[in-house]
């Protein structure tokens, strides 16, 4: 059957992507997923922008791959990916990071040639900071953060090391309800360093929509961001000036979009599923 996209992507280059409650939640693909990116991938150029740091991006494509999505690793960017990617470019000096993360932070950091100062100094006492040096403290979701872990973080910061946070949403939603986000790791580190993070990659913020453009060369003209959630990936896509898709089935629903009076937050266009990128007349 040939495909044809509706008249409002026309001209559209790079689609760009948010995972979770858009194209799969939890392991469950949603509608119109698998056809949608499939189609878009044979003829476009594709790519995955997720605020979740704790897997790696291979850890990512395998799950996109069990689901029947097939991509490659440089179509898929985390806020672990798209941290460790940054600091590598803007950061040439830096070496040591102090991570509160999982292992899909530190193992981006790690492929970028930073040391991972967690690994190198074993069972650091906070007291025993001051001995060794540290560039960086990077924080993402840490679910097995432990006192320690964000007392040396501190430490390294009150020391001098610059505080970059891989994102900053308050919840991770999961079929239950929410679990605590990476936002609420550094709302625990900036109550005690008495400051914000310098830097956050993650969605809202526009780094990591100007990497996927970057990486593909082609402009927010031409780039269109689908995202469930209104005050991350809309506003997101809006700050970085692509075309703004929102996909009910996730987070938003028509109730909260007509709820909110920030017209940054009103999506470009709006899809009941993926499947309506498709021309259905
Ligand atoms: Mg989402």
């Amino acid at each position: 059957m040939s495909r044809r996209l509706r008249k409002e992507f026309e001209g559209i280059e790079l689609f760009a992507f948010d995972g979770d409650g858009v194209i799969y939640r939890g392991a469950e693909l949603l509608p119109g997923a698998e056809e949608a990116l499939t189609f878009l991938n044979n003829n476009f150029k594709v790519v995955i922008i997720t605020n979740n740091s704790t897997t790696t991006t291979d850890a990512r494509r395998l799950k996109l791959e069990k689901l029947g999505i097939n991509l490659t690793n440089d179509q898929i960017i985390s806020s672990a990916s798209a941290t460790a990617t940054y600091l590598a470019k803007t950061r040439p000096q830096a070496k040591k990071i102090w991570v509160i993360g999982e292992q899909g932070l530190r193992y981006e950091l790690a492929k970028k040639g930073f040391i991972i100062l967690n690994e190198e100094l074993g069972k650091l006492e906070p007291i025993n900071t001051v001995q060794h040096s540290c560039d960086l403290v990077v924080v993402g979701m840490d679910r097995k953060l432990t006192y320690d872990r964000l007392a040396i973080g501190c430490r390294f910061i009150r020391q001098g090391a610059e505080y970059i946070a891989t994102n900053v949403d308050q919840t991770f939603p999961i079929e239950s309800g929410v679990l605590p986000g990476a936002g609420s790791m550094i709302a625990a580190l900036s109550a005690c360093v008495g400051k914000q993070p310098a830097i956050i990659l993650g969605k809202p913020e526009s780094l990591m929509y100007e990497q996927a453009m970057e990486e593909t060369a082609i402009s927010a003209e031409k780039s269109a961001f689908f995202g469930d959630r209104l005050e991350t990936d809309i506003l997101g896509a809006n700050r970085s000036k692509m075309t703004s898709v929102l996909v009910y089935g996730g987070i938003a629903s028509k109730e909260d979009l007509a709820k909110t009076d920030d017209p940054c937050m009103f999506p470009d266009i709006e899809l009941q599923s993926l499947l309506d990128i498709f021309d259905h007349s």
